[in-house]
């Protein structure tokens, strides 16, 4: 089946293209084309998002890091911000680099696999997902996004415009196993985001990647172990 493909350069016409019966929106292309291949979905409009500008750049204010949606996974390996560094570790592995140069940062938390390497920095780093539609604006944390493997709480005509994070004093990674060295997906990933106050963990938080349908980041695994009470040895004589 074709498609039609168009280019707004901005958000209002990008949301009226978005409103149409069968769009999809297109980033990088790196999964949506693949897909659209396979026949796993049938766009008959393909928008593109990458130039409409606010969904471009990464800007720091007030306390909030800002990351435009259609902002390329190659952009943010060569970012250097020790705040995200668990989202900076996971685009840096990301394919390969011509994968990383057409692929964005949205179009990995839209596709939701549970396996995208960014996705376990979004969580640990509290991010938050800002949706646009013609109806209005949401705000979503990205741990109440993901419903599914590749499935989400955006409506088909809602656009993901940027990804906002608290800044953070604390610093956090994000490592993945694979079976091969390169161009692999994670068998398991994991991020962590710790708070260091003289000398002492006082904050943590993990998620967990491709262990489950989506990616997890429960409150459990983060909090500390129940104190154990020291036992006093039984007196002999007793
Ligand atoms: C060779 C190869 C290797 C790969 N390796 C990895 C890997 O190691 N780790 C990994 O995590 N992924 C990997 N991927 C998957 C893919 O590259 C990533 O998921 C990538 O981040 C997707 O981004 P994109 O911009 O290409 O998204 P697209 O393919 O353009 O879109 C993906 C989905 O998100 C939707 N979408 C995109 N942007 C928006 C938006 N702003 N608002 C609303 N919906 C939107 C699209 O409609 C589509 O449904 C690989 C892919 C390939 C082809």
């Amino acid at each position: 089946m074709t498609a039609e493909y168009r280019r707004p350069s901005t958000l209002p016409e990008l949301l009226t293209d978005m409103a149409e019966p069968g769009a999809f929106a297109l980033a990088g292309g790196t999964d949506l084309i693949p897909l659209r291949t396979a026949g796993a979905v049938s766009p008959t409009l393909l928008v593109d998002v990458k130039h409409v500008s606010e969904l471009n750049g990464i800007t720091t204010e007030a306390g909030t890091t800002r990351i435009g949606a259609a902002t390329t996974l190659a952009d943010l390996a060569e970012h250097h911000d020790r705040s995200l560094d668990a989202i900076l570790d996971g685009a840096r592995i990301v394919g390969a680099p011509q994968t990383r140069n057409r692929a964005t940062l949205g179009g990995n938390l839209c596709r939701s696999s549970p396996a995208g390497d960014t996705l376990c920095g979004l969580l640990v780093l509290d991010a938050i997902a800002e949706l646009h539609s013609l109806n209005g604006v949401r705000h979503v944390p990205v741990r109440d996004f993901f419903t599914g493997p590749g499935r989400n709480v955006a409506t088909p005509s809602e656009v993901l415009v940027s990804i906002r994070l608290p800044t953070r004093h604390a610093g956090s990674a994000y490592h993945r196993f694979t079976y091969r060295r390169s161009m692999d997906l994670a068998i398991v990933g994991i991020a962590a985001r710790l708070s260091i106050k003289n000398g002492t963990c006082v904050d943590a938080t993990i998620a967990i990647g491709a262990a489950a349908p989506t990616p997890q980041s429960p409150p459990k695994l983060s909090s500390a172990p129940p104190a154990t009470t020291k036992q006093s040895p039984t007196p002999a004589n007793k």
